[in-house]
């Protein structure tokens, strides 16, 4: 029989989980570590160079900064040897990580080789697939060509938060990034290696696993939330103690491994038709191009065409 437990959560806090992507588990997990005088290791977004980077976050206020989902592969940077630094002036210390199923395995084969494994709580992300950095620079060109871009939201839960939309602020302005938004679900943009990702099953290889509690509204449908909810994997004790001192600051619903369901715990996201062409147009004709061109809205027969594929898929 499986001891993997899993729950739908989402925190009490209203302010809180409408700037979480999902039902917030990140905030009630990281404040465990931050309130026992720990720290936590997570992806902040950088407005100087627009890019997203790991860092060690030790207050709550830096965080916050950490919340929201950022449609861009991050950067490990010097994590790792931080981390070990951060342990050795520490020493009764320990990190919280969070990152994708790629980067929670990094840092954790790090940190053992390192002999600080037995200081580190590892969480994973559920993840459809890291996104070119490059190609969001080069849309941040596009949308903010003098500069001015202040505040990014790739899922901005005002419309709700399974239809959220991408917006961002530019001198000042919101705007919409929904083509963004629509280049990821084209695929085209996500790096070659997370199509054959070994991280796309249920068994993590971490403490706990962390994603978006799709399809609640048919298991589940009186937890349900516009607001949002997040699914939680525990994987081992060292987990189940974390959820345990977490779960004064969540509503939480037992659900399990049928009810969580989704693609990318089965298997990695197909390599789409259209990738290959769509970088020989990056290559050949420009950013500007391609982004436009790959980031148009379907039309209904493709939507349901994606639907049946989908199902059909699943
Ligand atoms: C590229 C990407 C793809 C995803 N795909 C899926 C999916 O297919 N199914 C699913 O259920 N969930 C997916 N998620 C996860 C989901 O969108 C939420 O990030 C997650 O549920 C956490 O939400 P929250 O409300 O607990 O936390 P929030 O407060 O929103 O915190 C976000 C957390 O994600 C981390 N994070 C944000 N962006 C990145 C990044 N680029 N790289 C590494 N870490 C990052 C932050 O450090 C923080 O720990 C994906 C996230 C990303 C970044």
């Amino acid at each position: 029989m499986s001891e993997r437990t899993v729950y739908a959560v989402k925190l009490k806090d209203q302010e809180q989980l409408m700037s979480s992507s999902s039902g917030g588990a990140f905030t009630a997990l990281s404040d465990v570590f931050l309130e026992e005088g720990n720290a936590v290791v997570c992806a902040v977004y950088d407005y100087i160079s627009h890019r997203v980077l790991f860092r060690i976050v030790d207050s709550r206020e830096q965080r916050d900064l950490a919340r929201g989902s950022k449609y861009l592969q991050a950067e490990m940077g010097s994590v790792y040897r931080d981390s070990v630094s951060w342990l050795a002036g520490h020493p009764e210390g320990k990190l919280l990580f969070f990152g994708l199923g790629c980067q929670a395995a990094a840092f954790q084969r790090y940190m053992e080789t390192a002999r600080c494994g037995d200081r580190v709580v590892t969480a994973d992300i559920i993840c459809h697939g890291a996104p070119s950095p490059r190609v969001w620079r080069d849309y941040v060109q596009t949308v903010a060509p003098e500069g001015g871009l202040t505040g990014v939201n790739f899922r901005d839960k005002k419309t709700g938060w399974a239809h959220s939309v991408g917006t961002a602020v530019v001198n000042g302005e919101e705007i919409s990034i929904q083509d963004y938004r629509r280049l990821y679900s084209s695929r085209n943009t996500i790096r070659p290696s997370c199509f054959s990702c070994p991280y796309t099953k249920m068994d993590r290889g971490t403490d706990l696993t962390i994603g978006d509690f799709w399809h609640i509204e048919k298991s589940m449908p009186d937890f349900n939330d516009p607001k949002g909810v997040s699914l939680v994997i525990l994987h081992t004790d060292r987990g189940r103690e974390l959820f345990q001192k977490a779960s004064g600051a969540l509503e939480y619903r037992l659900s399990n491994e049928r009810e969580c369901w989704q693609l990318n715990l089965e298997k990695p996201t197909a390599w789409p038709g259209s990738r290959d062409r769509f970088w020989k147009d990056y290559r050949d004709r420009g950013p500007a191009y391609a982004i436009a061109g790959y980031s148009r809205k379907k039309t209904m027969p493709a939507r349901i065409m994606e639907g049946i594929s989908r199902v059909l898929g699943s």
